[in-house]
């Protein structure tokens, strides 16, 4: 629950109203009844379905609650396949007889919504003839009030299906993702004779991004039309100085952060940490991490957040993994892990039983990112960050597992079962009990940046994820596979005899690792050596989003997630071809796209500037002056050999765009070598497009 206590934060500066346009227990206990307000919270807690009877109430109240906060319409909030949110705003009033308007929000509002959705992507899910999508109230994500700069909306996070019940939206296969591993949580408590209890599923989504001035950006048709530039060459200064990451951050930069953070403490998400990141004009915003679902709205929100607010202050804030060649892109780093009755399954714990458990979670996971790493690298494939993931300063689109000097010496004595540990024997150890199994470190603090998929202490960082995506996609893989691993080990461990229960788990572990760890990697993820021991370990290494895609729709993948009940495989063909689609799409818009600039820009450009040397060259014939003529001569000899190239780029180009995507990236990629060389060319004050160093040096 979003509420000023939750935010763990001080939030005592008068102007900042943690939580206030969230309808949360603190609104809920002054605008409900009090039986109301407990059943709607223990909805929300427990997960459990509302009970209908008392809708009506709750919408009057919502209505009451968000009208007090300057709403005059309500919307259900989801988040379909396109990969943003999206909404469509109803107004409270309708006409009551004469020149006359009545507020009315009922509960079949608030519960249910019919939007037209014919145009949403549904990958052939929804036909145009059969349009109907519903919206539906999801209770774990609390309702809240959107503020604009000239009213306010009422904003019911919902999840979206379509006639037949198919899942249209990102949200539905999350929340069921979450169930399927609630049990498998459970079921494993269970076999360690632990008492049923509650399980929590937490994300912490770090969110990279660039900010540009809005004046340069509005030049540049490619950042407007594409979120990245398709062409500029590498100025100078980029960010060999390193002398940007956690750098002093330029008061404007922190006037836009400042506003974002009290936008976001208003919606109750616990924006948190800020700093400027590696490339020049990049900084990242990181939130406390909440429970999975609400995590995800959050991370959704602040998505939105940061673009408004940059529109505010004269920037825009570009969310695309790669808006600039040669320096970093960004990506969404997401902080995952699993918590029972409170306690963090991923943290070493204080007693032998906590550390078998943490020792088999650890085991389940591993086994699952081995098995399933083509699935989870799928999560991550889009068009932004395919050129992101494997691109030297990202973790590659090999997907590994670090885990730190530490735990990998405990798990490689577990394999060889050479420990016997003396009952406290060693300081700032914890046993394990087990006596077959190695004592674990307290405090892992190794770090590994160049790993796509690390152990940092207490969670595993997901580092794969493009800066743009939808959290859900990824976490909603995350959960499954893990959950599927959980179930094998607990199908193991709930044989054991009871008195031989610590032989047999070493015995499970050690199975597991054995034919697991090769997915587990200390070294640089960034190396070509890795690239090539990772085939010769049998990884695999999908660079393109439609070789990543493409596990998504083999009968094992879809047999997974339909046996735990997460998409039924019409569903995951659904997806596939939607994201196969969109992939499609984005890479055609983008060879027409420069092609447009590099044809009526830059080639204007060029020919404008050899057309002026040719003259003045002429003039200095006319007028009998050598001196200056070669100069000219040789710079017009340079213009015109690369404006050939360049037109000649363009022409492959323009034919490419008929073929399939890998023919128009190779063309695209040779129109931008043809355009960047020229640049270096051609006088700056004709250069039609604004340069990389003055969008990267952010006044
Ligand atoms: P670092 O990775 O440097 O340790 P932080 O501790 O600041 O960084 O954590 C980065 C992100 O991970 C933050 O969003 C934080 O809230 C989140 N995080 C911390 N603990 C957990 C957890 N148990 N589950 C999920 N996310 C977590
Ligand atoms: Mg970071």
């Amino acid at each position: 629950m979003a509420d000023m206590k939750d935010c763990g934060m001080d939030c005592s500066a008068k102007d900042i109203a943690y939580g206030s346009d969230v309808f949360n227990e603190k609104a809920m206990r002054e605008y409900l009844a009090k039986d109301t307000a407990e059943a709607l919270l223990h909805t929300m807690r427990d997960h459990t379905p509302l009970d209908p009877s008392l809708a009506n109430e709750v919408a009057h109240a919502l209505k009451q609650w968000g009208m007090d906060r300057g709403a005059t319409h309500f919307t259900h909030w989801f988040q379909p396949l396109t990969g943003s949110t999206a909404e469509k705003h109803d107004a409270f009033f309708e006409p009551a007889g004469m020149a006359e308007t009545l507020a009315r929000f009922s509960g079949k509002n608030l519960i249910m919504g019919e939007p037209d959705a014919s145009s949403f992507p549904s990958g052939g899910l929804r036909r145009t003839f059969e349009a109907r999508g519903y919206t539906a109230w999801d209770v774990t994500s609390p309702v809240f009030v959107k503020r604009h700069s000239n009213g306010a909306t009422l904003c019911i996070p919902t999840v979206f299906c379509s006639y037949t019940g198919e899942v249209l939206d990102k949200k539905t296969p999350l929340l069921r993702s979450m169930q399927t591993l609630d049990r498998a949580v459970r079921r494993l408590m269970a076999c360690f004779g632990e008492p049923d209890g509650h399980v929590t599923i937490t994300l912490g989504a770090e969110q990279e991004y660039f900010l540009v001035d809005k004046a340069l950006w509005a030049r540049r048709p490619d950042l407007v039309q594409c979120g990245r530039t398709l062409f500029g060459a590498s100025p100078a200064r980029t960010q060999q100085l390193e002398d940007h990451y956690f750098g002093s951050i330029k008061p404007r930069v922190l006037a836009f952060m400042e506003d974002v953070e009290r936008e976001l403490w208003r919606l109750g998400i616990p924006a948190k940490t800020r700093h400027n990141e590696t490339a020049p004009a990049q900084f990242e915003m990181a939130p406390m991490f909440e429970e999975l679902n609400l995590a995800v709205d959050h991370n959704m929100l602040i998505m939105e957040t940061l673009r408004n607010v940059a529109d505010r202050h004269g920037l825009v804030c570009l969310l695309h993994e790669k808006p600039f060649a040669g320096v970093n892109g960004s990506g969404k780093h997401n902080n995952w892990s699993v918590a029972y009755n409170g306690k963090n399954l991923l943290e070493p714990g204080g007693n032998p039983q906590e550390n078998a458990v943490f020792l088999a979670v650890l085991a389940a996971i591993i086994r699952a990112i081995d098995l399933h790493a083509d699935i989870l690298r799928a999560s991550t494939a889009t068009l932004g960050n395919e050129s992101r993931l494997g691109a030297h300063e990202a973790p590659p689109a090999i997907i590994s597992i670090f885990l730190g000097d530490e735990l990998n010496e405990v798990l490689r004595r577990i394999e060889s079962a050479t420990s016997a540990d003396a009952p406290g024997r060693k300081g700032g150890k914890l046993r394990i009990g087990v006596d077959t199994l190695p004592p674990l470190p307290r405090d892992v603090t190794d770090r590994n940046r160049t790993s796509p998929f690390a152990f940092t202490g207490n969670k595993f960082e997901f580092r794969a994820p493009g800066s743009s995506q939808n959290c859900s996609g990824v976490c909603m893989v995350l959960n499954t596979i893990v959950a599927e691993s959980l179930d094998v080990l607990a199908d193991a461990i709930g044989k054991l005899p009871k008195g031989r229960f610590h032989e047999g788990l070493g015995k499970i572990l050690r199975a597991v690792l054995k034919d697991h760890k090769r997915v587990l990697f200390s070294g640089d993820g960034y190396s070509a050596e890795w690239v090539a021991e990772a085939k010769r370990r049998g990884l695999p290494n999908l660079r393109s989003v439609p070789e990543a895609l493409a596990c998504q729709i083999e009968p094992a993948t879809l047999d997974l997630f339909a046996k735990r009940g997460v998409l039924m495989p019409t569903e995951m063909h659904a997806r596939h071809d939607v994201f196969l689609a969109e992939y499609d799409r984005r890479v055609r818009l983008e060879g027409k796209v420069a092609l447009e600039i590099a044809r009526g820009m830059v080639e204007p450009a060029a020919a404008g500037e050899l057309g002026a040397l040719a003259k003045a060259l002429g003039d200095l014939r006319a007028v009998g002056l050598e001196a200056g003529a070669p100069a000219l001569r040789e710079r017009a000899q340079t213009i015109g050999v690369r404006l050939e190239a360049l037109h000649a780029a363009a022409a492959a180009l323009d034919a490419a765009l008929d073929g399939p995507p890998p023919a128009i990236q190779a063309a695209q990629a040779n129109l931008r070598a043809a355009v960047d060389t020229l640049e270096g060319a051609i006088d700056d004050a004709r250069w039609p497009l604004p340069k990389y160093r003055d969008l990267l040096a952010l006044h």
